[in-house]
């Protein structure tokens, strides 16, 4: 049981109109969303792919993580097709959620787009995420130092986004172990535009209260410029209790944490999972609501009962699953009706048999007709020992040739055999003729 404790803060900046950006602090998922695109559309953006990742991160594992994604991601492009004026609007994506990825607890980490999570680990700062950008990829080849790509013109340039291709593909990049005293930090590119990493590791290391830390560096970045809408969420591995989710237990050694009266907790018979996670905070709009996340008319994804499995979900799985049944049925059915063999039935007759010698599962072979009045009293040993087996055919006219070839055998076998027309039975002796003796040639 990791203790997580967050706050988050965000700003429109001084130079925007609108504040594109929203964050995320739930229950063990935490993400931050700048959005992209004209007439709101970047808001609508933003604000759905957070409202889909609380509502879809149903499955604390990093497979559910990416799947949540994936349905922001969804949520986001059909919004999209829906007016003109959205059209190309979409959301960058920076998350971290606590997962249980047996057998232990891990904070999972997904990006799409630029904006970035680091981690403070043990005093040491690092970007834990690769921007999705056309400046990270000149710098990936090499053809742009990272100190020009941080004041390149086409910085803000983004390669991917949610909400631009509905096959999106998703994938978790880290997954960390939460050590105590780790500070994870998610914030968007108005963030990082402004200030220098070692500014934004420095304030990390000075403020111990995460949300006074997001705070403090919302105001930094705003007051270096804020030529950008600027967020930041801080997460901090505040301890770790007992792994079998014992409350009490944790409240005993971590007794702030059930002091204050902003806990949000998950008991331990939610997915069985047991983790708490303080909040300070919750997505914020330019007038901050109140926590939980508030439903939005932008929320175009089932109302989130967090233990039900989604039923759409579950109505895919089970129309797939028919599918597949039905397929393997099919092939079972081809393969053991789709052929023919030559066998005897219980009244000793030799029957062509539509099906696999001895049935195969529950398809008997089917008795089709029996050709030539054939029976095993007409066979020779040997035939009849291989009929009993079953003489497969790939079709029926080849198992009637068949039958019609052994109805030729059993006939020939009963005609009487051509009177040899000799004057006596013993047997005429071979003639002779002048016999030929080749000598070697001699040697010339
Ligand atoms: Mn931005």
């Amino acid at each position: 049981m990791t203790n997580l404790r967050a706050g988050g803060a965000s700003d429109v900046g001084r130079v925007r109109r609108i504040n594109e950006d929203r964050y995320l602090v739930g229950e063990g998922i935490f993400a931050v969303a700048d959005g992209v695109g004209g007439h709101q559309a970047g808001e609508i953006a933003s604000q759905t792919s957070v409202d889909t990742l609380a509502a879809h991160f149903i499955e604390h594992t990093a497979r559910g993580l990416v799947n949540a994604v994936s349905d922001a991601n969804q949520a986001v492009w059909r919004l999209a097709q829906q007016r003109a004026d959205r059209r190309g609007m979409g959301t960058t994506i920076s998350a971290v959620a606590l997962v249980v990825d047996a057998p232990y607890e891990q904070l999972a980490v997904a990006n799409v787009g630029d904006s970035r999570v680091y981690l403070l680990h043990q005093g040491d700062f690092q970007q834990l995420t690769q921007d999705d950008s056309l400046v990270e990829e000149m710098v990936r080849e090499g053809r742009i130092s990272p100190a020009e790509a941080q004041v390149h013109p086409q910085r803000s340039i983004i390669t991917r986004a949610l909400g631009m291709d509905p096959h999106l593909e998703v994938e978790v990049c880290q997954l960390l172990r939460p050590f105590t005293g780790d500070r994870y930090l998610l914030c968007s590119d108005g963030l990082t535009n402004e200030l220098s990493d070692e500014r934004i590791a420095a304030t990390l290391r000075r403020l111990a209260d995460p949300e006074e830390a997001a705070k403090e560096l919302v105001r930094l970045a705003r007051a270096e410029g804020g030529g950008d809408n600027i967020t930041a969420v801080v997460v901090d591995v505040a301890g770790s209790g007992p792994a079998n989710g014992d409350l009490s237990a944790a409240a005993d050694s971590h007794p702030e944490l059930l002091a204050e009266g902003t806990s949000m907790r998950t008991g331990p018979g939610a997915e069985g999972l047991g983790h708490e996670t303080e909040v300070a905070g919750a997505v914020l709009t330019e007038a901050p609501p109140a926590r939980p996340l508030p439903p939005t008319a932008g929320r175009i994804s089932p109302p989130p009962d967090r233990r039900r499995f989604p039923t759409w979900r579950l109505a895919v799985f089970v129309v797939a699953l028919i599918a597949v049944a039905s397929t393997v049925v099919g092939a079972i059915r081809w393969y053991a009706k789709g052929s023919y063999y030559l066998g005897i039935d219980e009244a000793e007759r030799v029957v062509i048999f539509r099906g696999r010698p001895g049935g195969l599962l529950w398809f008997e072979p089917e008795p089709l007709k029996n050709p030539r009045r054939l029976t095993s009293a007409d066979l020779l040993e040997a035939e009849k020992t291989s009929l009993e087996n079953g003489v497969p055919f790939p079709n029926l006219s080849a198992a009637d040739r068949y039958a019609n070839t052994l109805r030729g055998r059993v006939d020939l076998r009963a005609t009487p055999r051509p009177t040899i027309t000799s004057p006596s039975l013993e047997p005429t002796p071979l003639e002779v003729g002048p016999s030929i003796t080749i000598a070697p040639s001699p040697p010339s």
